[in-house]
């Protein structure tokens, strides 16, 4: 538990929640301000900030819950498709620096658009991103 993450206030029953599922590694509730009706956020139960800071074994769990109510969610709603969402830092848009993942069924008709800019790169600029990433992996 972290002082004043709200997420971690959740796991620990402090503030309340539409949740949908527990288990002892994690919790699934919907969110309070959907972008889709039945958009949900899985939260691992132990409070990390971001994507690079969960143990590996902590992300292969959550992974495995996620596909699973992403499943149910399709399920239930009868959704097309959905779209899986997991911001990193406020740059990035995250609000709670308590690592979630979102669910966000989507449907025909649902007014919601995830499309991004494109940007272009530069001469020679892909070659020196590609070379720049590929060396740290
Ligand atoms: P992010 O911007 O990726 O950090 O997403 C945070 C999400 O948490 C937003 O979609 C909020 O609507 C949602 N949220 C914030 N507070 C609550 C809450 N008390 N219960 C459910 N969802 C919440
Ligand atoms: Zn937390």
């Amino acid at each position: 538990m972290t002082e004043d993450c709200i997420f971690c206030k959740i796991v620990e029953g402090k503030i309340p929640s539409a949740k949908l599922y527990e288990d002892g590694d994690c919790i699934a509730f919907l969110d309070i301000s959907p972008a889709v009706k039945g958009h949900t956020l899985v939260v691992p139960k132990k409070h990390h900030e971001t994507l690079l800071d969960i143990t590996e074994e902590g992300l292969k769990a959550l992974m495995i819950k996620v596909r699973s109510i992403a499943k149910s969610i399709v399920d239930a709603t009868s959704a097309e498709g959905f779209n899986l969402l997991q911001n990193n830092k406020k740059i990035a848009g995250q609000m709670i620096p308590h690592i979630h993942f979102h669910i966000i069924p989507r449907y025909p008709g649902d007014g919601q658009d995830f499309s991004w800019k494109h940007v272009k790169y530069g001469e020679g600029e892909m070659e020196e991103y590609k070379n720049s990433i590929k060396k740290r992996l």
